[in-house]
């Protein structure tokens, strides 16, 4: 908090999230910059790593005009605030924006983060990194507005699927209930970031289902299902890649499963995988042995060869940790 005050109000801040951003990591981000706004702090940006591509459903968050494209942000920064980001590989090239800092603060809720900041904000209780950013704004005497409030609502609601993951504590309506008193509409906002995408999002999201695979055996008996999308999928049906990232939510209700994956094409050998389990299995071992992160119920990493390799790796992965 010394950090922020000492080095905000007169020095360049620069926000930063991780790489494919979500609605925890752009809206704790922008949240947390239209608060250093409402303190007076004028020379703010944020940021984030890769091609400059907002997800159609955060388009709309208040604070986007604080978004610069990853080039254009300050080179050498006073001071650095970072969003979500369990480790420095989810910051791609914007990992050398830290160093030329007075102070780089990472503001996370990532069990498995791993203190790369100079000053580590991280509370692995919290449900989102909004949480965090809430908790510091009002250490700060930033009152909340609709602005902020909207934005660290998509996050929190993001993080939580809805306010129905098991981290769905008091303390996270308790934190909802503050927000909305601001007058934010919960309606307008989960129907914008939830319930709305194109047609041929829809047909995608058939065409994928359609070719999952379940083997109750795996995992120990507790079962996995997976499937795959490629960027081949996505051109045929004229569609961005955030669309993906809603996919694993139906695969993830397989009744015969504990773990859900997913697997989305990054590149030509290259795939983003996302992990999902009830309970019975923790996936952010198995992420983390793969050389990502992430949470007990939900983790992430980045595999390669075909999507076929990818999900013998996992299996491998959870017989391993299940032993
Ligand atoms: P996702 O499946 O992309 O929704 O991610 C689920 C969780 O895993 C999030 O908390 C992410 O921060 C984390 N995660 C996903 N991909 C990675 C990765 N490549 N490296 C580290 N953490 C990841
Ligand atoms: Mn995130
Ligand atoms: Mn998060």
């Amino acid at each position: 908090m010394a950090a922020i005050r000492e080095h905000a109000p007169a020095g360049r801040v620069l926000l930063i999230c991780h790489v494919n951003p979500d609605g925890d990591a752009l809206g704790s981000m922008l949240g947390f910059g239209l608060g250093l706004r409402r303190m007076g702090v004028s020379q703010v940006q944020a940021t984030f790593p890769g091609e400059f591509e907002v997800p159609e459903p955060f388009v709309a968050l208040p604070g986007m005009d604080l978004l610069v494209p990853e080039p254009q942000a300050y080179p050498d920064p006073d001071l650095v605030i970072v969003f979500d980001v369990a480790a420095e590989s989810r910051l791609g090239g914007l990992v050398d924006r830290l160093a030329p800092a007075k102070a780089a603060v990472v503001l996370d809720h990532h069990a498995s983060n791993t203190g790369f900041g100079g000053i580590n904000l991280v509370d692995a209780e919290a449900a989102a990194t909004s949480v965090v950013a809430e908790e510091l704004l009002s250490r700060l005497g930033v009152p909340l507005d609709a602005g902020i409030a909207e934005c660290l609502y998509v996050a929190l609601a993001t993080d939580t699927g809805s306010f129905k993951f098991d981290m769905t504590t008091p303390r996270v309506h308790e934190m909802a209930a503050r927000l909305i008193a601001t007058g934010i509409r919960p309606g307008d906002i989960s129907r914008r970031i939830f319930d709305t995408r194109p047609f041929g999002a829809m047909k995608l999201f058939a065409e994928v289902l359609a070719r999952a695979a379940l083997d109750p055996t795996a995992a120990g008996g507790h079962g996995m299902v997976w499937t795959h999308v490629t960027q081949a999928d996505l051109e045929r049906h004229g569609q961005r890649p955030y669309v993906m990232d809603a996919l694993i939510d139906p695969v993830r209700t397989v009744a015969e499963a504990d773990v859900a994956v997913l697997v989305k094409q990054l590149g030509e050998a290259e795939w983003a995988v996302s992990l999902r389990s009830k309970g019975a299995v923790d996936v952010s071992a198995v992420a983390v042995a793969m050389g990502g992160g992430g949470h007990r119920l939900a983790a992430g990493f980045t595999g390669y060869g075909t999507p076929g390799d990818v999900v013998v790796a996992v299996r491998e992965k959870l017989d391993q940790f299940l032993i």
